[in-house]
């Protein structure tokens, strides 16, 4: 793996950041405090090509791959965690999916709004007695003829009622579990029988909205099937590996804001006449925070890496989520020390960073799902995708 970015990736970090910082730094704190998602963040995004990452030219893509989708998301979330889900629910989700399941009408149609920002993407799996056990959901999807009739509810989806396009699995074969599961795109603005609700009892992520979903007799067309009927579970778990990597990257990149903050502020505030820094306590906790930052750094990239060679990647793909995960909730907790009372003021980052972080313990895989995925690849228990 070459760690030094070419021209083309430092341009993308440049353009990410300068973006992240003009656009979405000067709102986090009246976002945050009106839990407000802003829906021209996405437009913009696609305006500038940010949607664009691992996706053909030709449906819309901006040529670039994994590295480089990784490179700007990082950018981007730094400054604000909520924003993960810009390149991930859009992109690394739907977009990617459909480019990799559908069919030509399918891709020409559903890819290119996803990747301009005109749509909200988004991908429902779980439901409220379906986690970590996906194979147990129960929403149905029947096969009418002319149609597929949907009915039940899905749980904690991201973007769920500011989505335009979104994916959505359900159970077309009862009780073949997990070849009893298919995948639908799901046109929310044409589609009766959907109710979205939101969420807004949460512990973080208040800018980016989540939902439940309630499918009551929804009719969906015939051709929203996306793949073939009953291989939705492989479509599921091909999908996530690439959902994943918005997780990953946003841990990582909220441990490098946790630790950037830390050391501006143990740099400025002073006791006993010199700043706290200089004190070898501060520092360990400095330095832990910088180990953990790098670690998290490389392992991203080198799943990264792995991705845009069309190398197996699972594990390494897992083992960034998981320990991005770790370092951006042990940052979180060290920058609350490290800032003192200031730290549990909401005028400082560090109640963001913590109640953010929290999220990629659980999400797309709990933190004991990658772990039990680490170690099942290493025990050859399973191969590495
Ligand atoms: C902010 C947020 C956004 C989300 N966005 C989306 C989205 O866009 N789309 C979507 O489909 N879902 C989304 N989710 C849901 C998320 O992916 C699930 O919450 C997650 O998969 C875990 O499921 P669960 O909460 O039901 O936990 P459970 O599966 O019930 O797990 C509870 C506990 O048991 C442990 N556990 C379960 N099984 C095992 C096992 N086999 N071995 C060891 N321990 C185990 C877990 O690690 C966890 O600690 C979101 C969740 C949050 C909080």
């Amino acid at each position: 793996m070459d760690l030094n970015f070419s021209e083309e990736q430092l341009m993308v970090q440049d353009m990410a950041r300068k973006f992240a910082k003009n656009e979405i730094e000067p709102f986090v704190d009246e976002d945050e405090e009106n839990h407000h998602y802003r829906r021209e963040i996405l437009t913009q995004m696609g305006e500038l090509g940010l949607l664009g990452f691992c996706i053909p030219e030709e449906y819309g893509g901006n040529g670039m791959g994994w590295m480089e989708g990784v490179i700007a998301l990082y950018e981007i979330s730094k400054v604000h965690t909520s924003w993960r889900l810009s390149i991930s629910g859009n992109t690394w989700g739907p977009a990617m999916t459909i480019n990799q399941y559908g069919t030509k009408e399918q891709k020409e149609k559903w890819i290119p709004p996803l990747l301009s920002g005109e749509a909200v993407g988004s991908f429902a799996i779980t439901e409220a007695d379906s986690g970590s056990d996906v194979a147990s959901m129960k929403m149905i999807a029947e096969d009418k003829g002319d149609h597929w009739l949907m009915n039940g509810s899905k749980m904690w989806i991201s973007g769920g009622h500011v989505s335009d396009l979104g994916l959505v699995y359900a159970v077309t074969e009862k009780g073949a579990g997990h070849k009893g599961i298919s995948c639908f795109v799901i046109d929310y603005n044409n589609t009766p029988g959907v109710t979205r609700i939101p969420i807004n009892k949460k512990v973080g992520m208040f800018a980016a909205p989540t939902s439940e979903l309630v499918f009551e007799n929804a009719v969906v067309p015939k051709e929203h099937l996306l793949g073939d009927l009953n291989n939705g579970f492989k479509i599921c778990m091909w999908q996530l590996n690439n959902t994943r990597m918005g997780c990953a990257t946003g841990g990582a990149s909220l441990a490098a804001a946790a630790l950037e903050g830390s050391v501006q502020y143990a740099q400025e505030r002073m006791q006993f006449g010199q700043p706290i820094g200089k004190f070898q306590l501060i520092q360990e906790q400095i330095a832990e925070m910088k180990l953990e930052d790098e670690a998290a750094k490389y392992l991203l990239y080198n799943a990264a890496w792995l991705k845009d060679n069309n190398l197996p990647n699972q594990q390494q793909t897992s083992m960034s989520k998981l320990y991005s995960a770790k370092a951006s909730v042990h940052a979180a907790n060290l920058a609350m020390k490290v800032y003192g009372s200031y730290g549990y003021s909401t005028e400082y980052p560090c109640g963001r960073w913590l109640r953010d972080s929290k999220q990629f313990e659980t999400l797309e895989g709990t933190s004991n799902i990658h772990t039990t995925i680490v170690a099942g690849i290493e025990l050859g228990f399973q191969p590495n995708r």
